[in-house]
């Protein structure tokens, strides 16, 4: 990778910035660093955000100045990180990271404990220069520091023009780079939707084949990496460029699997559904929770496991809770899903049998069941897409609408032979029981 290169600087009136754009606490941390004789930029995402007119998630510092000398500057900082040290300044609940400039991990030891044998970083905590840390980043655009005293933006890498032409230009050699951090060709996908930028074609070249490398990224380092993928209002759109780039093959192997195998578009449709969901949720500042989304996105596997296996249980719900134990198992070794979001992702699935029972107490109280909204949600999109008869929808929905003297008398026995007898349903599928 290139150094020793002299920087472009733009002024941000030229780059049309505005510097009351600039987060107050992290410009009052750079002024501090700055007198005390330290360099401090506000680097990475949020330049790259602010210079589209979009409100950054976070504001991020880099500095020359060491962690130790970070600290003994703010009293409300706090080191975190045993390698790779980032000191973090907090403001009531907001938090301000600041990063010392690292540098190329060849720098100190050649033949080294930093690499893995295939490439891949294990480490980045060299420290180095401004000009080393701008290399070192992912995208050229990713890679640009804003100097709020000077009113400057410093480009060692190309990354306006990049910018500029909306483009994600990985920088060096794209092999190499994706090689030592696969976590990057994830990266590019998110950002070409978030930004709505294109790939740069040498970039995307080798990012299909470099896919299965996400295996080996630690499980717990991949469930932060899903959750950004998917909690956006570009939900679908990452959906479908992981599958083209096969990358949701590395991530999701049995739900691709299903997906390929599938006698139709349903499941692929079903999935697709609950991620426009999400994005709508999102755009009407909804909550949205990521267990709905892992439940959708693994309710296939699951679903066809439990039809496979029925025979060899008492229920159907049996089934599901064993199918789920099995796929659970699988996909947590590769994308860490902790605890908290897979109970609830099993109780999702194993209360769907229960919506086929439309009589008695039983039904009530499934009204109340904690977990009734998300069951009945997930089954109304199974319902969308084939799954469940849409009479047995209505008549959820229907139900939850009545007060609950009409409800008892909905949910009667004989009531529902009645109604039965009058009308006959058509017999629900396999996936239904
Ligand atoms: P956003 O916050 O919108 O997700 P971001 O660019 O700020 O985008 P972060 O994950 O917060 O993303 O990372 C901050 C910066 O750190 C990036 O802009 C990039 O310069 C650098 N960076 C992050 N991850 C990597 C990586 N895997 N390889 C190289 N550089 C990275
Ligand atoms: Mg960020």
């Amino acid at each position: 990778m290139s150094t020793q290169h002299k920087p472009t600087t733009y002024t941000l009136n030229e780059l049309g910035l505005s510097a009351d754009k600039l987060d107050r606490h992290a410009v009052s941390i750079t002024d501090r660093l700055v007198k005390a004789g330290f360099q401090a930029y506000l680097v990475g995402g949020c330049v790259r955000d602010l210079l589209l007119g979009m409100h950054p998630k976070d504001f991020d510092v880099s500095t020359n100045a060491e962690p130790e000398e970070i600290q003994a500057l703010f009293k409300n900082c706090r080191l975190i990180g045993r390698r790779f040290r980032l000191a973090h300044i907090h403001f009531g609940r907001h938090v301000i990271e600041v990063a010392t400039f690292r540098g190329p991990h060849i720098k100190h030891d050649k033949n080294d404990s930093h690499a893995h044998k295939d490439g891949r970083l294990l480490r980045d905590n060299v420290y180095g220069t401004l000009e080393e840390d701008a290399w070192r980043r992912d995208f050229t655009v990713n890679a640009l520091y804003l100097d709020p005293k000077k009113k400057t933006v410093i480009d060692y890498v190309g990354g306006i023009e990049d910018h500029q032409n909306r483009v994600l230009r990985l920088m060096g050699d794209p092999t190499t780079r994706f090689k030592e951090d696969p976590v990057r060709l994830i990266r590019a996908v998110r950002f070409k939707a978030k930004l709505n930028f294109q790939i740069d074609a040498h970039t995307a070249e080798p990012m299909q084949r470099m896919a299965p490398l996400l295996k080996d990224i630690p499980a717990a380092r991949l469930y932060d990496e899903i959750l950004k993928l998917f909690l956006n209002t570009q939900a679908s759109q990452v959906f479908e460029m992981l599958r083209q780039y096969d990358l949701f093959k590395a991530l999701f192997p049995q739900t691709e699997l299903c997906l390929q195998k599938a006698e139709s578009d349903s499941p692929l449709l079903l999935i697709k559904q609950a991620m426009e969901n999400t994005e709508a949720r999102l755009k009407n500042q909804q909550h949205v929770t990521p267990y709905f989304l892992l439940a959708t996105l693994l309710w296939e596997p699951v679903r066809r496991l439990s039809e496979q296996n029925r025979s060899s249980f008492s229920s159907d719900t049996q089934a599901i809770h064993a199918a789920a134990n099995e796929v659970v198992a699988h996909q947590v070794s590769r994308i860490a899903i902790p605890k908290r979001m897979t109970t609830p992702m099993r109780e999702v699935w194993a209360l769907q049998p229960r919506f086929h029972k439309q009589v008695g107490v039983r039904c009530l109280r499934f009204l109340e069941h904690p977990r009734f909204r998300a069951a009945y949600d997930f089954m109304l999109l199974r319902s969308q897409y084939g799954e469940v008869d849409p009479a047995i929808a209505d008549w959820w929905t229907h139900l939850q609408t009545l007060a609950p003297a009409e409800q008892k008398l909905m949910t009667r026995p004989s009531q529902f032979k009645h109604k039965k007898s009058r009308k006959k349903k058509p017999k629900p599928s396999a996936s239904d029981r």
